[in-house]
């Protein structure tokens, strides 16, 4: 008797999925290609959903085009995530083969979605949003508009007093950098907890402006790098317009409005196992002061957590030599003010790995806590 399989199904026609099917016939080698950014040649980012698969049975896919990838390098030591009920992420067993990235699960259900990154949804983005305003005492001061006319919330912590100290932390410029919204979260969960002398140091000193999702458009389509009209919004720092990159114009007519002391970019880094802050060293009018509170911010957040390090990063910019169009360079140059791009890993953190779930949401969440102590301590060092 022959037993005719159900072939697999295979979509990603949802919130931030990315694949293109070449061929699934095969259960054992079902090959893939990622689809590149919308207007862009940028791709890496992936998700996608698998029904009918045999449990038990071991099944293989290939991500045929992962060496056009943006960051080809990045899939040396990196294993893909998993997940059943789209809420619990595991890795799975990934090989780099110098063309496909491949991977394989013999799985416990008979559906999977597949990503490069636990992924922060839209759905969990409205909730997100709700909580800050309705538990932790957010205000919402502005909406700004995606190209596709999708919300960018900036939320504020505090009155919004003179003299207090204006500490902005914005997230998710990059959409495949999901751990950037999981931050977010992190960090408006901790705005919640009663009674917490570090937040209420904080908040007695500095407001914080907050941006959860700078890039709604590029996160929904699915896109590593790059908004709906193919911009890298962290490359849009000089020459920001409402048509290519109306998410940057917007945020920065709100820094102008309300000024800026402190600001952090969060990010996900695809090849560096490690997290890492990179400043604006290379800036025109670097000041002695703002190089003495990187100092201090990158020393207190190692001591406070093993989720920070300052061995691995980026290499330091020469005098002078700062790519302006970024946003840390420029809020840096602009408002003469301590400015930090802070980087999470795709991979894991090589000084703590976590061999089920590399790097993950939940850690993410985490370092944002121990990022507000490490502000918190800072607030109160003279201007
Ligand atoms: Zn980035």
């Amino acid at each position: 008797m022959t037993v005719t399989q159900t072939p697999l199904k295979i979509s990603a026609d949802f919130d931030s999925g990315n694949i293109e099917v070449l061929d699934a016939s095969n259960p054992s080698n079902v090959r893939l290609a990622i689809r590149p950014d919308t207007n862009s040649p940028h791709l890496q980012w992936f998700h996608f959903k698998v029904e009918h698969l045999d449990v038990g049975q071991k099944h293989a896919f290939s991500l045929t085009n992962a060496s056009q990838s943006s960051y080809n390098r990045a899939w040396n030591g990196y294993q893909a995530v998993a997940s059943y009920d789209h809420e619990h992420w595991f890795r799975v067993p990934t090989t780099f083969d110098g063309t496909a990235l491949n991977f394989s699960l013999a799985p416990t259900e008979s559906q999977v979605y597949f990503a490069y990154f636990e992924p922060y949804s839209r759905a969990r983005h409205d909730w997100l949003i709700e909580q800050a305003i309705n538990k932790a005492g957010t205000e919402l001061i502005a909406i700004g508009k995606s190209v596709e006319g999708r919300d960018i919330q900036l939320l504020r912590k505090g009155d919004g007093a003179v003299g207090k100290r204006k500490v902005w932390i914005i997230a998710q410029q990059h959409p495949g950098e999901h751990m950037a919204e999981w931050f977010m979260e992190g960090l408006i969960e901790r705005l919640q907890e009663k009674h917490d002398p570090v937040m209420a140091q904080l908040l007695a000193a500095a407001d914080l402006y907050l941006v959860p999702h700078m890039n709604p458009d590029g996160s929904f389509h699915g896109h590593l790098r790059t908004n709906a009209k193919g911009k890298d919004l962290n490359r849009a720092w000089q020459d920001s317009s409402r048509e290519l990159s109306p998410e940057v114009f917007f945020v920065q007519q709100q820094m102008e409005k309300y000024g800026v002391d402190l600001f952090l970019d969060i990010h996900g880094d695809e090849e560096i196992p490690y997290v890492f802050a990179a400043a604006c060293e290379g800036n025109p009018g670097y000041t002695p002061h703002q190089q003495q509170l990187e100092e201090h911010f990158r020393r207190r957040l190692s001591e406070i957590t093993q989720d920070f390090q300052t061995r691995y990063g980026y290499p330091r910019s020469n005098p002078g030599q700062a790519n302006m169009n970024l946003a840390c360079n420029s809020v840096g140059e602009r408002f003469q003010c301590l400015a930090l791009t802070l980087e999470m890993p795709f991979k894991d953190n090589d000084d703590a790995p976590d061999v089920v779930t590399g790097w993950s949401g939940k850690r993410s969440k985490q370092l944002a806590k121990d990022v507000l102590t490490t502000v918190s301590e800072m607030v109160s060092v003279p201007r």
